[in-house]
């Protein structure tokens, strides 16, 4: 027996590991990086960005969490902080930029602390309490919205707007969102469900932003296929298919060997019987409007249109949903099943060409709550942008009105939390009193940041603010154009209190979970993950 001690191989060979200091410090680089990619769109005077992606296409967004999706980030701590801002998204639809500035603000003030041989346990305790506490502040501040409030609700949605490409006509938009979201509201027992599917945001290129209008039913963006079909049908009865009109080659895979021409005509003849008995069965179903997922055979198109039945195709999926509730027909996904139980009502369906092409509007629906929002912008990348911030204020009205709370921005709100957190960590002792200092100075990345966005400088910025709040202003933020101290409520800078209980939830969570890890194992020889700074470079260009 020799006594050389062999070394133990538990990992496969090409794993990358790193752990400890380095491990944490790793990661939080890592998430400072995918902040510091967003920040500077942050508020009314943040910046765009524009993202070209493999296929080289071009994006323009302010949005913090389109940018992040469509950056492909790789790096695990990074891609924790991305998920910050789908869940942002995912719950209001707004604050996403917020909400990945707010962590990684979090891991910026840890590090400064880890650095002091704070342990991270601590420092995560830290957090949790902090957060809670947080929490508990927002309640105490609140401000009560109702649905009849148009004002502050009109607020809500021009806030959303600011600094968005719907910046020039955010008025125009915000009465129709008003509106739109008050249509389709809901009040029982006092209390307001707001269904935002109910809501249909349609893009049409071509014509001005403040020709947008809000149409009450859905408006899918096609055509019908054959010219001589209707363009209008009254009391539509809709049939919905998510199968194609098409003979599919699957259906007749076996070879066919033709040797006279006789045959060939009578195998036509057997494909035009098919097509002729889908159309039938359409036909007979009693459906005077038909919606298809998939392709519509020209034969078949030619027969609907002979049965005088407005027929269109390539309907997107979620289209079909919507037109699914909005009319109450059923979406059927084998023609031969089409009976007159699946069939919807509408009590006007009609083409109709808006700036340079067609589309179809269904109106008069069975369910009344469907409305859709249909917004005009100059060119694609203009009218896309524009979607997207109407998009945020829908998921912000929605939010506001269901939980009937709101804040005022601007910074008040994070500032107002920050001072009494600092209040709050006096009553704790040791370390976990500067974690708790530590959360409190990091809710101040959000007025900083909209001051450095503006231009201006962010310690006088914070300075004054601060001053403010001492003096019991609540709701004192910064005016970004004058840089002077304003009520961010009187100046009508509304937003839902959910955007705030979110994002800080969520940035405080990630912090701690990041915080927590002491060892990264890249295991697999296919998982190629990049190191932070190779990420730095690569978003340096985009900052
Ligand atoms: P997010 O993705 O987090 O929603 P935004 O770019 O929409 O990012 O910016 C939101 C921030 O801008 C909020 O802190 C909000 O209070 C602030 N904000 C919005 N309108 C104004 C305004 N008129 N003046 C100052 N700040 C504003
Ligand atoms: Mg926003």
């Amino acid at each position: 027996m020799s006594n050389n001690i062999q070394p133990v191989f538990i990992l496969p060979e090409d794993t990358r590991r790193t752990s400890g200091r380095d491990a944490q410090h790793n990661n939080i680089m890592a998430a400072k990086a995918v902040a510091q990619a967003v920040r500077t769109t942050l508020g009314p005077k943040g910046m765009d960005k524009m993202i070209v992606d493999a296929a080289g296409d071009v994006i323009v967004t302010n949005d913090g969490v389109t940018i992040l999706k469509e950056m492909q980030i790789e790096h695990p701590a990074a891609k924790m902080i991305v998920e910050v801002a789908k869940t942002q998204e995912e719950a209001v639809g707004d604050g996403t930029t917020t909400a990945v500035v707010l962590a990684g603000e979090l891991l910026k003030r840890a590090e400064d602390l880890l650095e002091q041989e704070i342990h991270p346990t601590i420092l995560a305790k830290g957090y949790r309490l902090a957060e809670e506490e947080a929490q508990k502040i927002l309640q105490e501040i609140t401000e009560k919205v109702s649905i009849n409030n148009d004002l502050l609700l009109r607020n809500i949605a021009i806030t959303a707007m600011t600094g968005k490409g719907a910046e020039s006509s955010k008025e125009k938009l915000a009465d129709l969102l008003v509106q739109a979201v008050k249509s389709i509201a809901e009040t029982k027992n006092n209390i307001v469900t707001v269904d935002i599917s109910d809501i249909k945001v349609e893009k049409r290129i071509g014509g001005r932003a403040d020709s947008s209008s809000l149409i009450s039913g859905l408006v899918i963006d096609k055509e019908r296929i054959h010219p001589s079909m209707p363009k209008k049908v009254e009391h539509a009865k809709i049939a919905l298919l998510d199968a194609a009109l098409e003979i599919k080659n699957t259906e007749i895979d076996a070879k066919i060997q033709i040797t006279d021409p006789s045959q060939l005509n009578s195998f036509l003849e057997h494909e035009e019987r098919t097509l002729r008995l889908m159309v039938d069965k359409v036909k007979e179903s009693g459906a005077t409007v038909l919606f298809c997922q998939r392709g519509i055979d020209d034969i078949a198109q030619h027969f609907l249109a002979k049965a005088g039945i407005l027929a269109v195709r390539r309907v997107k999926k979620s289209d079909l949903e919507k037109l699914s509730r909005a009319t109450n027909a059923r979406i059927i996904s084998n023609w031969k099943e089409l009976t007159s139980a699946d069939i919807g009502y509408a009590g006007l369906v009609k083409e109709e060409k808006v700036g340079e092409e067609e589309m179809i509007f269904v109106e008069q629906c069975q369910n009344p709550k469907a409305v859709t929002i249909l917004v005009r912008g100059g060119t694609e990348h203009v009218a896309e942008e524009l979607k997207r911030a109407v998009t945020d204020a829908v998921g912000d009205l929605a939010a506001a009105l269901r939980e009937g709370t709101v804040v005022a921005g601007a910074g008040a709100v994070e500032m107002e939390l920050a001072k009494r957190l600092r209040v709050f960590s006096r009553t704790l002792f040791g370390r976990e009193q500067l974690a708790v200092q530590a959360f409190a100075d990091a809710l101040e990345i959000i007025p900083r940041t909209l001051a450095e966005n503006a231009g201006l400088d962010p310690i006088d910025v914070l300075t004054k603010l601060r001053v403010a709040h001492d003096q019991g202003q609540r709701w004192a933020g910064i005016n970004v154009f004058s840089g002077e101290v304003m009520d961010s409520w009187a100046a009508g800078v509304i937003e839902p209190l959910k955007i705030k209980t979110q994002a800080l939830s969520s940035a405080a969570e990630v912090a701690e979970l990041i915080l927590r890890i002491d060892d990264v194992i890249l295991g697999g020889p296919s998982k190629q993950s990049l190191p932070p700074n190779a990420m730095q470079q690569r978003m340096d260009g985009m900052m």
